[in-house]
């Protein structure tokens, strides 16, 4: 039994054999169950006669239009083919070790390399790279046109813990969680795209947790808090249990505010608080409801580009999902953010680095450029507006410039295409220079919305998937609660719907600072609505306003924790009030 620890990022427990996915989840490795040896080695035969074919046909093609010199390459690839070292090896892995043909192939040509380079022989050498290039195809050829982890997922036996090193949004956007208990990476950070989906879903999740991917063996079993970030491998039978019986405690926890579901969430002098909630997957409208919340305050319409489905976000595919979003809401509003991706996400082929990704042409900047992927979704968004209470929100807006240029494009796309043009248009207000000229985006804009995930990284100068300064992230940064107050005031002066999207608001005890800042909506992932709502309840929104001022003024974000400190004893006593009744009940 071993225990590590990392950061929670979702809370719950959860216990399950670790599935293992690194390389952004292009490489995967698990233990086979004696029934699953067969399926594998004929995966692998499938995949070498496929590969033979192709190379063939290469082969056949390059020997008649350059010659038959040059189809000498793909003749030395049909010998690698045959290697005994090679296919046949990762065949008797997977006999011997048990293990999946993807792993099995990868560790037999590693062995292959190796041999190739150590022999300090330069014509064996240069053949490295023809081993990397049918060994590359072979690896395709094993799940054509699928990606392993997604693939993996579905065939191996439930409860499974994803241990990855870092899992794209792309790939976990597409993985079927009903079938993954829990997910740990090396890296990563609660405002991760994918950490925010497994929060969403309620699949515990601790992150930050390095080298958990090489010290954690592919079947071994595995158990993790996504609260407190602790994990145990190989976990003694008392241990399985005591941490099944926590897992219960905290589920009868949340099912005991089942009661406030249908209540509002008021402070204790009376104010009124709106709690709306984010969703990325719109199959999992359900959870929206189940969670009371009043609308839906942000759709990331972004993760439609990853559906496993090629034409997932077509047009008439769009429509489709909002129609169904807007009526499983109706009466209550549905704000659907346009798509807020990065290059790397429109593009295949090797993903572009991150600073491009954050910095590059992305949000509302790809809209500017009369691209067609945002007038498609525009219309689709227009067409739907019909089945309920649509509002658009408008991702990564900078200026009062752009958000008028884009109002002004998306009239004419409505006018283009005779559709109607009273659907509010809001902006997102997640970048420093949009904070800081709120009041002119504000008239132009039908409502704001603040995402603090990206307000902080950009603020603070730090990426907020690095796990390595996650402890400085810090929402409650003055120079932070600055601008929020600039946004809160000019919200209030032009009369604009005002929200607060970011995780921000998810976490009780800021969502009691922004209270005090002048914030009264909030949208946040299903599961921590009715946390936040139990918190509010012990709020004085007067009290919670001196403190907010207090704060503002504040040299450092621990000043600010310790101006919060009675606040947070406050909320620390109703939650273990509560825990108590449950514990006495369970
Ligand atoms: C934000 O930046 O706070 C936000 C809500 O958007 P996302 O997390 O999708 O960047
Ligand atoms: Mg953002």
């Amino acid at each position: 039994m071993t225990k590590l620890n990392g950061r929670g990022a979702a809370p719950g427990t959860a216990i399950g054999r670790a599935v293992i996915a690194v390389r952004e989840g292009t490489e995967v490795r698990y233990r086979l169950a004696a029934s699953g040896i067969e399926r594998e080695r004929q995966r692998l035969r499938v995949a070498r006669d496929h590969t033979r074919r192709q190379l063939e046909e290469i082969s056949a093609r390059i020997s008649r239009s350059v010659g038959p010199a040059q189809a000498a390459i793909f003749a030395a690839q049909l010998l690698m083919l045959d290697d005994p070292l090679l296919v046949s090896r990762a065949d008797a892995l997977i006999r011997s070790e048990r293990i999946n043909a993807d792993w099995a192939l990868q560790r037999a040509i590693g062995e292959l390399h190796q041999l190739f380079v150590r022999e300090g022989d330069a014509w064996l050498a240069e053949r490295a790279g023809d081993l990397a290039d049918v060994s590359g195809r072979l690896l395709r050829n094993l799940r054509p046109g699928r990606d392993p982890l997604v693939d993996l997922v579905m065939e191996v036996e439930p409860p499974l813990i994803v241990v990855a090193d870092e899992l794209p949004p792309s790939v976990a956007a597409q993985l079927d969680w009903t079938r993954v208990r829990g997910l740990i990476c090396d890296i990563g950070s609660p405002t991760h795209h994918t950490v925010i989906l497994a929060r969403s879903l309620g699949v515990p999740t601790v992150v930050g947790l390095s080298g958990a991917s090489q010290a954690i063996l592919p079947g071994q079993m595995i158990a993790l808090d996504g609260a407190t970030g602790e994990v145990v491998i190989d976990p003694a039978d008392d241990v399985i249990e005591r941490w099944r019986q926590r897992g219960r405690i905290a589920v009868a926890a949340l099912e005991a505010l089942d009661e406030l579901r249908t209540l509002p969430a008021t402070t204790l002098d009376g104010v009124r608080i709106t709690l709306e909630a984010n969703l990325e997957i719109a199959d999992e409208v359900a959870r929206v409801h189940d969670a009371g919340a009043e609308g839906i305050g942000l759709y990331r319409s972004e993760f439609l580009l990853d559906g496993a489905h090629p034409d997932g976000a077509s047009e008439e595919a769009q429509e489709r999902v909002y129609r169904s979003l807007l009526s499983a809401m109706r009466p209550l509003p549905v704000t659907i953010r346009t798509f807020d991706a990065g290059e790397e996400r429109w593009e295949s082929g090797p993903r572009q680095s991150s600073r491009r990704e954050r910095f590059g042409v992305r949000g509302i900047r790809s809209g500017l450029r009369s691209d067609e992927r945002f007038r498609g979704q525009i219309r689709a968004l227009l067409r739907s507006a019909g089945a309920g209470q649509l509002r658009i929100l408008l991702p990564f807006v900078t200026s009062a410039d752009e958000m008028r240029q884009a109002r002004a494009l998306i009239a004419a796309i409505a006018r283009d295409a005779g559709l109607r043009t009273d659907v509010p248009i809001g902006a997102m207000i997640e970048i420093p220079a949009a904070a800081l000229t709120a009041d002119h985006l504000a008239a132009d804009a039908d409502f704001l919305s603040v995402g603090t995930n990206d307000l902080i990284q950009y603020t603070l100068a730090m990426d907020r998937t690095d796990e390595r300064l996650a402890g400085q992230y810090e929402p409650a940064s003055p120079a932070v609660l600055r601008l929020l107050r600039i946004v809160a005031q000019a919200g209030r002066r032009l009369k604009r719907p005002l929200s607060v999207c970011g995780e921000m608001a998810a976490d009780p005890l800021m969502a009691a600072l922004l209270v005090g800042l002048g914030f009264r909506h909030f949208s946040m992932a299903p599961a921590a609505i009715p946390i936040v709502k139990r918190s509010i309840g012990v709020i004085d929104s007067r009290k919670a306003a001196r403190v907010a001022r207090q704060a503002v003024r504040t040299r450092s974000a621990a000043d600010v924790h310790a101006l919060l400190a009675p606040v947070a004893d406050a909320m620390h006593e109703l939650a273990m009030a509560q825990a108590g009744q449950v514990r006495a009940r369970s």
